[in-house]
């Protein structure tokens, strides 16, 4: 298993290579959603496929969400608590994009403090259908989750999974300037 971290405050951030739906040492996993909330591809297609049906039913209810939204609901068939879904921006449409991608990743954290969640892995957001380039996403994703960190109480993991080697790769990158002095 292909992992990194990093710890800041209470908290410790993670890099991992692997599939968000097989997280099962986490309260809480984080769908890279559509506006309604639907199965759809990706992200969405593995999450809705691995909690079953009721899923999508429970969710749908909660739609539409916009760009930087979050939302929670039970994880049904998965063995998490939870699953907080979000909408991603997609790149150069949902403007300014590189906030909107930021207002996932904390408005996710709101919600698990919350809720009073301790472990949290999310997607690269937006890095798949949504086409925002992953050398530009990391960077957002990876700080600001690190300057969140300092004001949780709750949360005290949040991993970071990829699917993809070079999307690794490129969050290690930032993960590791941010632990260099
Ligand atoms: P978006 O629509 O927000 O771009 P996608 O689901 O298309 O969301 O992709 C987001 C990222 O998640 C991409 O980098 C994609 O390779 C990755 N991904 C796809 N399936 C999985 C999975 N099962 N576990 C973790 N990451 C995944």
């Amino acid at each position: 298993m292909k992992k990194e971290q990093i710890l800041h405050g209470k908290a410790c951030l993670e890099v991992l290579l692997g599939d968000i739906v097989k997280q099962a040492d986490m309260d809480v996993i984080v769908n890279a959603a559509n506006a309604f909330l639907r199965i759809g591809g990706g992200v969405a297609g593995a999450i809705h496929r691995a909690a079953g049906p009721e899923l999508e039913k429970e969710a749908s209810k909660q739609a539409p969400i916009k760009p930087g939204e979050a939302v929670i609901t039970a994880a049904f068939d998965l063995p998490n608590k939870h699953i907080i879904h979000v909408l991603g921006p997609v790149y150069e449409r949902d403007i300014p994009h590189d906030i909107l991608l930021a207002r996932c990743y904390t408005n996710a954290l709101a919600l698990c403090e919350e809720h009073q969640l301790k472990g949290v892995a999310f997607p690269a957001i937006s890095t798949g259908a949504f086409g925002y380039p992953v050398e530009e996403a990391a960077p957002i994703a990876i700080e600001t989750l690190y300057n969140a960190m300092t004001d949780l109480n709750s949360v005290k993991t949040i991993r970071l999974v990829c699917f993809a080697e070079r999307d690794y790769e490129e969050h290690v990158k930032v993960l590791k300037s941010l632990s260099t002095p």
